[in-house]
């Protein structure tokens, strides 16, 4: 008798299914694999402009405070890439453009919000869904 838990594991990396193919195609792939692998069909799906707070807690541990503010603003709340509190640098790495990567998240929520040729939807797996 199988332990609960014990899936079909895929034989190969499923990312490999995924490489050159249109999205199209990868969303016919994931179909499939929601009908082999008999995945959860309970998901929390949600649009981005229905996310309107976002909430950031600064990593320093002497620090860690949480603040909330709505997504579109975050460039408006965080002045200079850095913690209010602690002034603890909110930078990414260079090597991926601009570190400044807050403010890049803000201007892409307020664009795509204005964006009318696509929709953004977020999606958790109900497995992640039912954690929170
Ligand atoms: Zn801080």
């Amino acid at each position: 008798m199988a332990a609960e838990g014990d899936k079909k594991k895929p034989e190969r990396p499923i990312e490999q299914d995924f490489v050159g193919k249109t999205a199209l195609d990868c969303a016919r792939t994931i179909l499939e694999y929601e009908r082999m692998f008999k995945m959860s069909e309970t998901i929390l799906k949600f649009l981005l402009d229905e996310m309107k707070i976002v909430r950031l807690k600064c990593r320093n541990n002497k620090c860690g405070v949480v603040i909330e503010m709505p997504v579109n603003d975050i460039d408006k709340f965080i002045i200079d890439c850095q913690c209010p509190s602690c002034r603890q640098s909110f930078r990414g790495p260079k090597d991926l453009g601009s570190p400044d990567f807050l403010e890049q998240l803000s201007k892409a929520f307020r664009g795509l919000a204005l964006t009318n040729g696509v929709a953004v939807e977020f999606v958790l797996p109900g497995q992640l869904a039912s954690q929170k």
